[in-house]
């Protein structure tokens, strides 16, 4: 050809961008980053931005290791809809030239390889439940003075009233390509879901991250801020991040879809044996996509505490049911895991789930039991007989299902099992020694 390609920098000066971010996610799945002018993208493509470990949260770096470096993915860039001169790329972390053990990016990037060699691709979508509340007086304010409702699941006028907000955030998203297909005002009072097509495992995990990122930025715009955390007020359902999975073969048809399932819920043999995997594993799994000491007070059972759950308690799996853990959605052909919140790394969640999938499809394992009947309502004495197995009730009790089981080392590698436990422990320990305003108001005065 007679004229030379353009270089990275011209094409991105061309699209009006003026600083490109080397970003990745840390431990809770958090975007991190350094930012280059556009004349340093070359060296950026490079590797040339570099990060001291020991500055994250829960990383095994000491200080006086060699410094992580962060290779752009230069095919997933994608320019900021709300901040159109900041480019952004996806980077992995890399440490003396080999990738990083201990990156969640490179672990979910493990499991994935894991499936490939199975001849299988992982297909995931994410419904990131989330809060916009108005910035200011209280956080309980809601940005609409309509959204008032008990049951405020799918209000139109709320949602109008949110449009503003919520409109932009899902114009970006469909700028970036990611086909939103429909969004709603959800359970709780401030609470929204958008829900979009569903993607290759990395793909959806780097754009979870990228929505709560942007989520956070356009709620700002319009005077107010997005949470995730999972369970903002107890009386008010929490915010989950259901992970729809299945599998793929390479020609992309979908592995999870059978027309003659003796169960009658549209899933495959191998649906089954995927899903048994994840039962089989699940209190370590939670440590993981219920990561928080929050995360806890969503998963509980239907009227133990006011307000609509809609969570799982048990390492369970059934039909179209709520109740579950795993719901095969009617139509089958995927495995909805309900524990997972808002809160989760979304790479680190990816990983768990599909590699206790495949152990699952590889020793072909199947389900003890499979619920159709509503799990809240069952009496604790029942538990036993009906197969039913509860969940870790605490973050303690998460963490410690996380260190028990061999799978969760193997897919993290032994140096972030470690400190991810250790991370964990201390957050409990910081959580169980704070005297709480609940405390206060039950005890001060009490004796
Ligand atoms: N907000 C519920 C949760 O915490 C889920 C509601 C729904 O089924 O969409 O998981
Ligand atoms: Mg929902
Ligand atoms: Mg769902």
């Amino acid at each position: 050809p007679a004229t030379r390609a353009a270089t990275l920098s011209d094409r991105l000066t061309d699209a009006g961008v003026r600083f490109a971010i080397a970003g990745y996610t840390d431990l809770h799945g958090n975007l991190k980053g350094k930012m280059v002018p556009v004349s340093h993208t070359e060296q950026m493509a490079a590797g040339s931005e570099l990060f001291t470990g020991a500055a994250l949260d829960g990383l095994p770096q000491e200080v006086n290791e060699e410094e992580l470096s962060a290779v752009p993915d230069l095919d997933r860039g994608v320019i900021l809809p709300w901040r159109r001169d900041v480019a952004m790329y996806l980077s992995e972390l890399r440490v003396g030239g080999e990738p990083f053990e201990a990156s969640t990016r490179n672990v979910l990037a493990r499991q994935v390889a894991a499936a490939a060699e199975l001849g299988l691709t992982f297909n995931l979508g994410v419904e990131t439940e989330f809060f916009v509340l108005r910035e200011g007086t209280t956080p309980t304010d809601n940005v609409s003075d309509r959204d008032v409702l008990d049951k405020p699941c799918y209000t139109i006028p709320a949602l109008l009233d949110n449009l503003d907000w919520v409109g932009e955030l899902v114009d970006h998203m469909n700028e970036l390509g990611w086909d939103v297909y429909s969004f709603d005002h959800e359970d709780a009072q401030g609470q929204f879901e958008i829900d979009f097509a569903y993607a290759d495992g990395m793909t959806m995990a780097d754009r979870v991250v990228l929505f709560r990122t942007m989520a956070g930025e356009v709620a700002r715009r319009h005077g107010a801020y997005a949470t995730f955390m999972p369970k903002p007020f107890a009386d008010r359902s929490g915010s989950g991040a259901h992970f729809n999975m299945s599998l793929a073969d390479v020609a992309g048809a979908n592995l999870f879809e059978s027309d003659d399932d003796p169960r009658g819920a549209g899933l495959s043999e191998l649906g089954y044996h995927f899903a048994a995997g994840i039962v089989k594993h699940a209190a370590a799994i939670c440590a993981v996509i219920a990561p928080t000491v929050n995360s806890y007070k969503r998963l509980v059972r239907q009227g133990s505490m006011s307000g609509s759950t809609w969570a799982p308690i048990f390492a369970s799996a059934g039909n179209n049911n709520r109740t579950n853990m795993l719901r095969i959605p009617l139509g089958g052909g995927r495995v909805e895991c309900r524990a997972v919140d808002s809160a989760c790394n979304p790479h680190l969640a990816a990983a768990m789930l599909l590699a206790a999938g495949l152990e699952g499809v590889r020793e072909k394992a199947e389900l003890a039991s499979f619920h159709t009947e509503n799990l809240h309502a069952i009496d604790p004495s029942e538990y036993a007989e009906r197969g039913l197995v509860v969940l870790p009730r605490t973050l303690e009790e998460a963490v410690d299902a996380f260190e028990a089981d061999p799978l969760a080392a193997q897919v993290c590698g032994d140096a972030l099992h470690a400190s991810f436990i250790e991370y964990k422990r201390d957050e409990w320990a910081s959580y169980t020694t704070a005297v709480t305003d609940w405390e206060m108001n039950r005890y001060l005065r009490f004796f």
